[in-house]
């Protein structure tokens, strides 16, 4: 039996923050610990800007950029007792890297995965030196598809490869330390999962092992009612579903990067949010055996989405409508979050980046289209939510004053989301915080 610790970039973002890491560890040992590492700090945004500035042309910026992490790696060594000399081959990696971007001026979301994977084998290397820990390179497990930037993991891989290479390492009273956010082809080629995902590693390898429990370390104590840089009163959840998590996720609450929490659901493996300044304090713990019966559990806000309205006045007449509509999203490869249906016409949310122009060609060749840019979803997730008479009539009463383009109860149960213009969201958001958590609203309320 192991028990996956996953610990975010502030938890490592220098000397002193990896001290409390060990601390943390150095107590889980009886319990067969995997610690899964992120990237120290906002490491990988410095890896990303380099890349960028090395595309561009601009390479003693490049390099700059890069310097000044390795400054800080070498820093963080040094402090925590161990030669740096050790750092020095995966930065003379990253420079030639860095030169190659610059001299094609093309950054390729292969090339990028390269780049962006040093700052996660930095940073357990990092850590595994300087605590005497073995270090274990993901790769050898997280497989993945060839989607560079956002790879897919392909979990029957990932678990015979975990039960073959990991597992055997693993055992009471020593850590393995590995990184969360890489991975590799059938090729061996490097992929990441995408920003944010070592939580999602953590989840991977906690179900390949059948880990007790996956531990997610980071800056705040749990998942909260909001987020508490947009509600400075949000308040801990002490117990989540699953399901909830999922949307919670899913909806902006960056807390959790959005596939967490389905390998943890497959093999019912419970997931805590803990954090790591605070180890003795309140943090969440999400199952599937949760029940809390609550109307309204937190909220969330994503943005910036753009609103297409898609009107027909043949609409009614035609049944095959809504299927050659999502027929022209399907080609262009662009994900639908939220759909509202009216009589005539169809609104749906895509994400910012979604290949408008050409949709908006296809579709007007049917329909007559509308774009609403900079908009955001704020979303209200709670497990008794539809069946909560006057929840909407509350949130309506709160929001006046502020447009809400369209309205989505989504196809389960426990989400209603509403679009409003992205510059509304944090307001929308802490207006809902207030009349629809601070205030009770049990059973009939409001
Ligand atoms: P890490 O580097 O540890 O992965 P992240 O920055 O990815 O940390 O996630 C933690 C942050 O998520 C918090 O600092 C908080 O600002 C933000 N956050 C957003 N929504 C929530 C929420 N509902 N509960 C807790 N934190 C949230
Ligand atoms: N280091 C990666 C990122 O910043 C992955 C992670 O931290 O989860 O996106
Ligand atoms: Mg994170």
């Amino acid at each position: 039996m192991t028990l996956v610790m996953k610990f975010g970039g502030s938890s490592v973002a220098d000397a002193a923050a990896m001290r409390r890491v060990a601390s943390l560890v150095q107590a889980a040992l009886p319990g067969s610990p995997l610690v899964v590492l992120s990237a120290m700090g906002k490491t990988t945004d410095g890896l990303f800007e380099a890349a960028r500035a090395a595309e561009r042309g601009a390479l003693d910026e490049a390099l700059a950029t890069l310097g000044r992490l390795q400054a800080h790696h070498e820093r963080a060594a040094t402090e925590l007792g161990s030669e740096a000399a050790f750092l020095e081959p995966a930065f003379q990696d990253l420079k030639l890297l860095l030169r190659g971007v610059a001299l094609l001026r093309e950054l390729s979301p292969r090339t990028l995965d390269a780049i962006a994977s040093h700052g996660e084998l930095l940073s357990t290397r990092l850590f595994a030196k300087a605590m005497g820990h073995a270090w274990f390179d993901a790769r050898e497990v997280m497989r993945t598809d060839a989607r560079f930037g956002e790879g897919a993991p392909d979990s029957e891989a990932i678990a015979a490869l975990a039960a073959a290479k990991l597992a055997p390492k693993l055992g009471a009273g020593s850590a393995v330390v590995t990184q969360g956010y890489i991975g590799a082809t059938e090729e061996g080629l490097t992929t990441t999962l995408g920003r944010g995902g070592s939580d999602y590693t953590a989840a991977l390898l906690g179900a390949a092992l059948g880990a007790t429990e996956v531990q997610i370390w980071t800056d705040v104590e749990g998942v909260l009612t909001a987020d508490p840089r947009q509600v400075p009163g949000a308040l801990p959840i002490p117990e989540l579903g699953f399901q909830e998590a999922a949307e919670l996720a899913a909806f902006g609450a960056k807390v959790l990067h959005p596939a967490t929490i389905q390998p943890a659901v497959e093999a019912k493996i419970p997931v805590t949010v803990r954090h790591t300044g605070r180890p003795e304090g309140r943090f969440t713990t999400i199952s599937g055996e949760v029940a809390t019966g609550r109307p309204v559990t937190a909220l969330a806000s994503r943005g910036p989405v753009t609103v297409l309205t898609v009107s027909s006045s043949r609409m009614l007449a035609q049944s095959g409508f809504l299927a050659r509509l999502f027929d022209v999203f399907g080609r262009h490869g662009a994900s639908v979050d939220l759909v509202a249906t009216a009589e005539v016409s169809v609104s749906l949310t895509l994400e910012a980046d979604a290949p408008l122009k050409a949709l908006v060609k296809d579709l007007s060749s049917f329909a007559t289209v509308t774009v609403s840019e900079g908009r955001a979803i704020v979303a209200v997730v709670g497990e008794r939510l539809k069946r909560t008479p006057g929840i909407s009539a509350r949130a309506f009463a709160a929001l006046q004053g502020i447009n809400v383009e369209m309205i989505s109860m989504g196809a389960n149960e426990i989400n209603l989301s509403l679009v409003v213009r992205a510059e509304d969201a944090p307001e929308a958001v802490r207006r809902l915080h207030g009349a629809l958590i601070e205030q009770p609203l049990d059973g009939g309320a409001a």
